[in-house]
């Protein structure tokens, strides 16, 4: 038998291999265990700190500015659609996956007029196509886009993109969710608004939804909103005039990003943390592949964020036992989301390192062969041989 090391968090967790929310550090749920007041001096300098600090990992300068909104990064993405988007706008919404799909949805809600570019979910959104759709509608205001599909792990080339709307007059909204904090745009993208929480690549724990918002084009959006809550030129405004949160602040989420904040820094920001996930992506997909397993996407297209791995064809496979099996070893995965194939999805972020994710093979392995599953080969490869 090959011995499986467990897989364990600095706080004796099982390791959550998921797209969020994530394994953190024991220093980061530490810096949970006091209580703070929403009017307290504490808070709202660090507070002000970590919006700060997160406009600063965008890289965007004086021009930008960072607004919070309580609950999870759907609440975000939902706030920057409704505030940005003007009652008289239309947004053109880029789909390759559920987030695209979602964002439809919020626009639809909202009452926006809605039109969409869609692409499978194992292939890019084509900047030609975008350019196309552009020069065909006048009518579209706004172009939604999301950085890292997290439904298939699939990279979007948002510099390519967002030129493309910058150079037809138009105005990008982004949702970088799985992406910020480890994957960088080119300083030279252009965007009114990037949507992102606290609970991805940043490695704090869920709560907090932001928006890094360009402060002219934030400006002109008064009056935008459809909800009171997510009204993010007000929430910004309240901020300008009182330093202080409209409504109860997830404090605990904020100071524990502090905490965050500094990791994420002390391993080198952006690049670092990039650095560490793409080791840990390779390390899974070569182990995965040793296995016999296949992912869903080409390498060239895997953000190093969440591999999609396309079930087994093996009769004796069954997912849940196989899922049960992994989390008794301490290593959680997650389901697929994909219309396009049966698939599995294991994440490569989080406080999670190489030997981790060795560890994580060595369960797979143990658990194939304890199912009585020679190979991990999906259909379709089986099919070819
Ligand atoms: C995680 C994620 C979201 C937000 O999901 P929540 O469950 O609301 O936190 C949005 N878009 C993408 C691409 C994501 O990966």
């Amino acid at each position: 038998m090959t011995s499986v090391p467990q897989g364990i968090s600095q706080t004796g967790d099982k390791l959550l291999l998921t797209p969020g929310p994530l394994t953190t550090s024991k220093a980061v749920k530490a810096a949970m265990l006091h209580d703070w007041g929403s009017r307290d001096a504490v808070f709202l300098a660090a507070n002000k700190d970590v919006l700060r600090r997160i406009a600063e990992i965008a890289e965007r300068g004086e021009s930008h500015v960072t607004v919070p909104v309580q609950g999870s990064g759907t609440f975000a993405v939902e706030a920057m659609i409704t505030s940005f988007v003007p009652k008289s706008g239309k947004v053109l919404i880029c789909i390759n996956g559920a987030y695209g799909v979602r964002a439809k949805r919020i626009a639809e809600i909202a009452g926006r007029a809605v039109a969409t570019l869609e692409f499978p979910e194992d292939t890019p959104v084509d900047p030609a196509a975008l350019d196309a759709a552009l020069a065909k509608d006048g009518a579209i205001t706004h172009v939604f886009m999301v950085q890292c599909e997290t439904t298939s792990g699939v990279l979007n080339p948002i510099d390519a993109l967002a030129e493309i709307v910058a150079k037809r007059g138009r105005r990008t909204l982004i949702d970088a969710m799985s992406a910020f904090g480890a994957l960088a745009l080119s300083k030279a993208c252009v965007y009114d608004a990037l949507a992102a929480s606290s609970n991805k690549n940043l490695e704090g724990v869920p709560g907090l939804g932001f928006v890094v918002c360009d402060k002219a084009a934030l400006a002109q959006t008064k009056g935008n909103a459809t909800t009171l809550v997510l009204d993010l030129h007000d929430q910004w405004q309240g901020f300008e005039k009182t330093g202080q949160w409209r409504f109860t602040p997830p404090i605990h989420t904020i100071m524990s990003l502090a905490k965050a904040l500094d990791e994420h820094a002390a391993e080198g920001g952006v690049a670092g943390r990039g650095k560490r996930y793409a080791a840990n992506c390779a390390v899974l997909v070569a182990g995965l592949r040793k296995l016999g397993f296949e992912t869903l996407l080409p390498d060239a297209l895997q953000a190093p964020i969440i591999v999609t791995v396309r079930m087994p064809a093996d009769p004796k496979f069954r997912f849940q036992t196989f899922y049960d099996r992994l989390k008794d070893h301490g290593y959680v995965i997650y389901p697929g989301k994909l219309t396009v194939a049966d698939s599995f999805r294991i994440g490569c972020i989080g406080r999670i390192d190489q030997d981790q994710m060795r560890g994580c093979l060595a369960a797979i392995a143990a658990t194939l062969a304890e199912m009585g599953v020679a190979s991990g080969a999906p259909a379709r490869a089986a099919a070819a041989e």
